[in-house]
C-alpha cells in the first residue's frame, strides 16, 4: 500500500499484447497483477518483480478471477486500470466448426470481459476514478471471412464497451477499447482448421506479409491510460499500414 502508483491489472499477460503491456507498465513502476493460466510464462518475462503479483486464473471463472484481484487489492490498493486483454481466436466456418470452439471464444472474449468489468466497476464508480480498457479487434467493427464466431465475440466487446461507457461516464470512470489488426502473437497457434489458417496466411502474404509489432498495441493501451482521468480516448484502431481491410 506504500506505492505512489495505483494497481494495474492485465489479463492474458503470458504472451502477445499482454506480455508487452506488462513490460511497459513495469518500466513505469506500476504495481501490477498479471493474470494468465500459464503463469510460468509470465514469470519468465523480463520484469522487475518487486511489486508484481502473478496469478493463475481463468477469466471465464468469475470466482477465481475475482479472488486473485481481491488478493492484489489487499496488497496494492484498489484497481485503477483493468486491461481485459485475454482472448482467443479460433478460425473456422460455421457449417463445419466444432461448436465447442464458438463456446470457448464467446466465454473468453465476451464473458471474460464482463466478468472482469463487474469485479472492478462498482468500486471504480464509488471512487469516481478508474479505467477499463478492453482488447477488441478490427473484427469487432467489420467482418472477415472464416472468422464468424470470433467476429461475433468482438462485435460483442465493442457493443458492451460502448454501452457501459455511456452508463458510467457520469461517475468519471473511463471505458475504452483498442481494436488491432493482424499482429504477430501466439493467437494463431490455437487454430485447428488448417484451411482457415492457410487462408489467413495467404491474406497476409497478399499484403506483402503484413506485420504489426505487439509493442505498438501495448503503447496504445498505455497512451489511453496516461491521459488525465477527465479525458477518455474511447477507441484506438491500430493496424499495419499495409493492412488493407
Ligand atoms: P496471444 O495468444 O499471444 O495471447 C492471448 C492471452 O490470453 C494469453 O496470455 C493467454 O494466456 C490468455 N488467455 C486466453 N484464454 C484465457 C483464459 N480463459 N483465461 C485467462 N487467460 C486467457 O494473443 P494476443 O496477444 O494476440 O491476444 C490478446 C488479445 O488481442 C485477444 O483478446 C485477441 O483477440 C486480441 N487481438 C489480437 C490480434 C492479433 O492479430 N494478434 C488482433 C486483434 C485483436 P494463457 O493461455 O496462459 O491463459
Amino acid at each position: 500500500m506504500n506505492n505512489s502508483k495505483p494497481l494495474v491489472v492485465i489479463t492474458g499477460a503470458s504472451s502477445g499484447f499482454g506480455a508487452e503491456m506488462a513490460q511497459l507498465f513495469n518500466k513505469d513502476g506500476y504495481p501490477m497483477l498479471l493474470i494468465a493460466r500459464r503463469v510460468e510464462k509470465v514469470k519468465e518475462l523480463p520484469l522487475n518483480f518487486d511489486n508484481v503479483m502473478v496469478a493463475k486464473a481463468d477469466v471465464t471463472d468469475k470466482n477465481e478471477f475475482e479472488a486473485v484481484i481481491r488478493d492484489a487489492e489487499a496488497q496494492y490498493g484498489p484497481t485503477d486500470l483493468l486491461v481485459n486483454n485475454a482472448g482467443v481466436m479460433l478460425l473456422g466456418n460455421v457449417w463445419r466448426q466444432d461448436p465447442n470452439e464458438w463456446q470457448t471464444m464467446l466465454d473468453t472474449n465476451v464473458m471474460g470481459v464482463l466478468n472482469g468489468t463487474q469485479i472492478v466497476l462498482n468500486d471504480m464508480m464509488k471512487r469516481q476514478h478508474g479505467t477499463i480498457i478492453n482488447m477488441s479487434s478490427l473484427a469487432g467493427k467489420k467482418t472477415f471471412v472464416n472468422h464468424a464466431a470470433y467476429v461475433a465475440s468482438k462485435f460483442g466487446v465493442h457493443g458492451l464497451s460502448e454501452t457501459i461507457r455511456e452508463e458510467v461516464s457520469d461517475k468519471n470512470v473511463r471505458i475504452a477499447m483498442v481494436a488491432p489488426g493482424a499482429a504477430e502473437t501466439e493467437l494463431l497457434t490455437h487454430v485447428t482448421d488448417n484451411e482457415a489458417l492457410d487462408g489467413y496466411q495467404e491474406w497476409k502474404d497478399s499484403m506483402g506479409g503484413i506485420t504489426l509489432d505487439p509493442v505498438h498495441v501495448a503503447e496504445s493501451v498505455k497512451f489511453i491510460y496516461d491521459m488525465p482521468q477527465e479525458v477518455n480516448i474511447r477507441e484506438i484502431d491500430i493496424a499495419a499500414t499495409r493492412q488493407d481491410s
